[in-house]
């Protein structure tokens, strides 16, 4: 029997309620599919903050680093806001990221059929919806030096190195091969040198795969296009800022944000997300929607332990409960048939998980 190690940031706001529905998920997956998890829980952002005053223990990094892969809920709330910066939840994130090395942020956008109705667009604007947008996700502005404020100016520094783009050039372009083979990267190089650099690093790096189809896109009209014709995109390539804005956008395409994964990866351990945050407004009420988290622990039996039947079963059982009508809270007015809490949704498709046969 398969033996594999997760590590579990909850971390706060809806984050325990949508992890423990995943755990389920991945139990009930264990059971069908000879393998077995065991977890070690670990802290991060405000509930970290609290107790032992750093939103990033260097004792999470330790579990990360000894697990087979890392499963993340989502951090922040207000209570936090006012910290100083480095000891917000968001700064423990994103030095999470930066320690584990994980470059590539990998935010799939389907629209499921059962909920194209839920989608803001018209249901022939985004049927058949799927794409994927490449995020580089530990450098760009969010990282880039000098950064600063006073009371009266506050900057940031948008860099990229060359080996910074051609790492992620690589991994959207490898992406493509096993898609569609259309990679659109996305930068603002009319105004930007920054991304100038980008465009040139995206070229050289697009000769080595000449079967993919490589275009380029100003992020102003990347955001507009998205919305009048979401099926024209494959992959998304993007700097990290650009990306964090379009893999929001994107997921409204599915009707919630509560329906979308992430993967970020390209170090040895990877990170399986939602790609929302930690709803405060929602936190404790049992109605969030665990299905992106869910989704996010197929991607992590998919890409980080090579369990491809078992990401298969788990992506089944969320059609199935998708198409027979359950809906949690966020969803509901689109063609619900049984309404059902975030515990609720977690046991339904961990039981089909269970029947699923293929
Ligand atoms: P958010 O994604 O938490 O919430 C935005 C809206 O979407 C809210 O109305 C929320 O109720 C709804 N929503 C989010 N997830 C949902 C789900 N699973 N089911 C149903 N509805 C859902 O973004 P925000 O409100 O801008 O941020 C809240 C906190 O989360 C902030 O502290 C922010 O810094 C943090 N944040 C964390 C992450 C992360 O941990 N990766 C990402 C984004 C934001």
């Amino acid at each position: 029997m398969k033996q594999y190690k997760i590590a579990l940031i909850k971390g706060d706001g809806i984050g325990p309620e949508i992890i423990d529905e995943a755990v389920k998920v991945l139990d009930a997956v264990a059971s069908c599919c000879d393998m077995e998890f065991s977890y070690q829980e670990a802290l991060m952002g405000g509930c970290a903050y609290d107790i032992t005053g750093d939103p990033l223990p260097q004792e999470t990094i330790q579990i990360a680093l000894s697990s087979d892969a890392v499963l993340f809920g989502a951090i922040g709330g207000e209570k936090w806001d006012n910290l100083p910066r480095e000891k917000r939840p968001e700064s423990g994130l994103l030095r999470f990221r930066k320690e584990l090395g994980v470059y590539a942020n990998l935010r799939p956008a389907v629209v499921y059929d059962e909920l194209i109705n839920a989608s803001s667009l018209k249901p022939e604007v985004v049927k058949g919806v799927d794409l994927m947008v490449v995020r580089e996700l530990i450098g760009g502005i969010y990282f880039g030096e000098p950064k600063g404020r006073d009371e009266n100016k506050g900057w940031n520094t948008m860099v990229y190195t060359r080996p910074e783009i051609v790492r992620i050039a690589h991994t959207a372009f490898k992406i493509a091969m096993e898609r569609d083979k259309k990679v659109c990267s996305i930068d603002k190089a009319n105004v930007l040198d920054v991304s100038q650099l980008w465009r040139e690093v995206v070229e050289e790096v697009a000769k080595e795969y000449p079967e993919v189809k490589l275009s380029h896109m100003y992020v102003d009209n990347a955001a507009m296009q998205l919305i009048r014709d979401p099926k024209q995109f494959d992959v998304m390539l993007t700097g990290n800022i650009f990306g964090d804005i379009l893999s929001d956008e994107a997921s409204m395409l599915s009707g919630s944000i509560g329906l979308l994964p992430s993967a970020s990866v390209g170090a040895k351990i990877g990170v399986y997300e939602p790609i929302h945050g930690s709803a405060p407004d929602i936190a404790g009420q049992g109605i969030a929607n665990p299905i992106a988290t869910i989704s996010s622990a197929s991607m992590m039996l998919r890409y980080a332990l090579g369990e491809i039947a078992a990401a298969d079963k788990i992506d089944a059982a969320i059609k199935r409960a998708l198409s027979e009508g359950y809906r949690t809270q966020d969803l509901a007015q689109y063609d619900a048939k049984e309404v059902c809490s975030t515990s609720e949704m977690g046991s339904i498709i961990a039981n089909y998980v269970a029947k699923c046969k293929h």
